[in-house]
């Protein structure tokens, strides 16, 4: 049933709550995961300047340091828990507005599942949904498996 997974993640206590439910799912279905980390360049342009930017949005992750850091961080972690559990994963890296990249990654790349959290690393809990998931749920019409923080405390 599900083949193609998309984990974004912003190596958030919520993203990563997701990651676990959905590593249950891709075991279960023998599916292969894509773990997804979107640089953010609206966000960026402030503090890095244009042309940092534009290097992003071109895929140049090089010289982003601290960035770039971030990034593998969180995608190299669900790639471990991934092989631990003997689930085939791949590690990618965007630039761009966050759920746009996350809606077009899904369609090019015919994901069937995309699993991510209620919330993320500015985790404004007294909103139900994060603005990015609520954005990807408005902007796809691929499956979409929401795991909200409010799960762990239970
Ligand atoms: P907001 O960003 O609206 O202030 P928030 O940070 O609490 O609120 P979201 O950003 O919507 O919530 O995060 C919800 C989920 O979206 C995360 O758990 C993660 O799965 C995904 N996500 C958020 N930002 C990114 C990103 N830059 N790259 C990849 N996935 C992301
Ligand atoms: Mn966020």
């Amino acid at each position: 049933m599900y083949e193609r997974i998309l984990i974004p993640t912003d190596g958030s206590k919520t993203a990563e709550l997701a990651v676990e439910e959905a590593l249950d799912v891709a075991e279960k279905f023998d599916a292969e995961v894509h773990t997804l980390y979107v640089v953010d360049t609206d966000a960026a342009e402030v503090s890095l300047g244009t042309e940092q930017v534009e290097r992003i949005r071109q895929g140049r992750f090089g010289e982003m340091d601290e960035l770039e850091a971030r990034a593998r961080k969180a995608t190299e972690h669900v790639a471990e828990l991934a092989r631990d559990r003997g689930v085939v994963v791949e590690e990618h890296f965007r630039g761009g507005r966050p759920h746009k990249v996350i809606a077009d990654f899904a369609e090019d790349e015919e994901i069937d599942l995309i699993v991510m959290g209620s919330h993320g690393r500015s985790g404004i809990s007294r909103v139900l949904l994060g603005s990015v998931t609520e954005r990807v749920l408005r902007s796809t019409h691929r499956s979409v498996l929401v795991v909200d923080e409010r799960e762990a405390e239970s």
